[in-house]
């Protein structure tokens, strides 16, 4: 059994680097940069008017202007604005040559017809006052020309696809997506549509593993249930190796007689790096590599599959992608006490966080109680060797 720490070390170090692709816009959503995003242009490209009103000179502002003409955005000025003049501008049209302030026309009147007039506080009246200010985004403000504006390795989010826009990459270069066959192994097993029989459960886990799969921007491919017989893992192992990156195999990893995964691992060549983690749920996961293909067998219990994803598979896969995954964790008040008897391995355990409260425990019996999951939206860990948490204690959670 090793320290959770040290199979993460294993894993992250053995994550191989996938190719990249060019993806078109539409696409790429939650895939993993292979370059930098370089702006063709400044952003704004030009002065332009952050409020429809009138555009004219700071110093003017208690003067009747003269409107010279009407700006509208995508049109170039006709003229420029002298003195006492303003020229009537919408939102995000340019301003023109002489002015350097935008009056909102929410805060003018028309004194006579072609005239306005500024009703706001006077200039320099009270600092950061709104209707003081120019009202103007300025050229290049936001991006110059060159900057670059997204880093190799960034996830694309919602948010990146804008910048992504704004600046014309409308094909970037992401890496490629990692394929991931997930087989189930176990007699007891039968397919969710089918209603299980005295002594067999639902396959929980891979579909939920499939998910996990297509969260991280990766490719799932389902191979179904396999008996626990030596011949059936065999063959479908040998199918998912052909057509896959990594391959998550759940089930068959422990000690029971009946767990027949580690030894047909080692019979497919793959060298296993481990098959005991010091972690709670999760211990049995195992880890192999074989000429490029990897491995984990997991543990058959779906909030074991699920924390064992989240924990080691996720990042790896990122990493394949050439993406540095970074949990979103948060310092929170515990609001009730943990304690626990055996201390020896890290224990990971589904914590609900209330919005302007601390965290607290959900009631959790273990690794099959699959539904106490949903009620969480975080875990945090009782490291190795700590048997009580008290409350009041401020410990990470870990968003899931
Ligand atoms: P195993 O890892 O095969 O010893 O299985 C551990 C526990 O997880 C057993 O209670 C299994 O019935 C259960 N289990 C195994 N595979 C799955 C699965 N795909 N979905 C839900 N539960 C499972
Ligand atoms: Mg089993």
């Amino acid at each position: 059994m090793i320290p959770f720490e040290k199979a993460y070390e294993i894993v992250m170090g053995s994550a191989p680097r996938l190719g990249a692709e060019r993806v078109d816009i539409e696409h790429v959503l939650n895939r993993i940069l292979a370059e930098d995003v370089k702006s063709d242009m400044d952003m704004p490209p030009f002065n332009k008017s952050a409020m429809d009103g009138y555009a004219c000179r700071r110093q003017d502002l208690g003067n009747e202007l003269t409107v010279v003409e009407t700006i509208q955005a995508g049109q170039i000025p006709a003229k420029s604005v002298g003195r006492s003049q303003c020229a009537k501008i919408m939102t995000g049209a340019m301003i023109p040559k002489g002015a350097d302030c935008v009056i909102m026309v929410e805060l003018t009147d028309q004194p006579t017809p072609g005239t306005v007039r500024f009703t706001g506080t006077a200039r320099g009246s009270l600092p950061g006052q709104k209707d003081t200010e120019n009202n103007i985004c300025y050229m290049g403000e936001d991006v110059n020309e060159g900057d670059i504006v997204l880093r190799k390795g960034a996830r694309i989010t919602e948010k990146h696809i804008a910048v992504l826009a704004s600046v014309g990459c409308v094909e970037p270069c992401v890496t490629r997506r990692p394929k991931v066959g997930i087989i189930a192994t176990g007699n007891e097993l039968v397919e969710p549509k089918i209603k299980p029989g005295i002594s067999q459960i639902r396959n929980s886990n891979s579909h939920q593993l499939c998910a996990q799969v297509v969260s991280v921007g990766a490719i799932s491919k389902y191979y179904g249930i396999v008996e626990d017989r030596e011949e059936s893992i065999d063959s479908m192992l040998k199918k998912a190796m052909g057509q896959n990156d990594v391959v998550l195999i759940s089930g068959g990893v422990s000690v029971g007689e009946f767990d027949l995964v580690p030894d047909i691992l080692r019979k497919n060549n793959f060298r296993l790096l481990f098959e005991k983690i010091a972690i709670k749920p999760g211990m049995p996961t195992i880890f192999g590599v074989s000429d490029e293909i990897y491995c984990f067998g997991l543990p058959g219990n779906p909030v074991s599959t699920f924390v064992i994803f989240e924990l080691l598979v996720k990042p790896f896969l990122y990493k394949m992608m050439g993406h540095d995954f970074e949990p979103v964790s948060m310092p929170m008040r515990l609001d009730k006490t943990i304690s626990r008897k055996k201390t020896k391995r890290a224990s990971w355990l589904p914590v609900a966080v209330k919005e302007g409260r601390g965290v607290m425990p959900i009631e959790y019996h273990g690794s099959a109680h699959v539904s106490a999951l949903c009620g969480a939206n975080g875990l945090i860990c009782v490291p190795v060797g700590v048997s009580e948490i008290a409350e009041g204690t401020i410990v990470d959670v870990r968003q899931i």
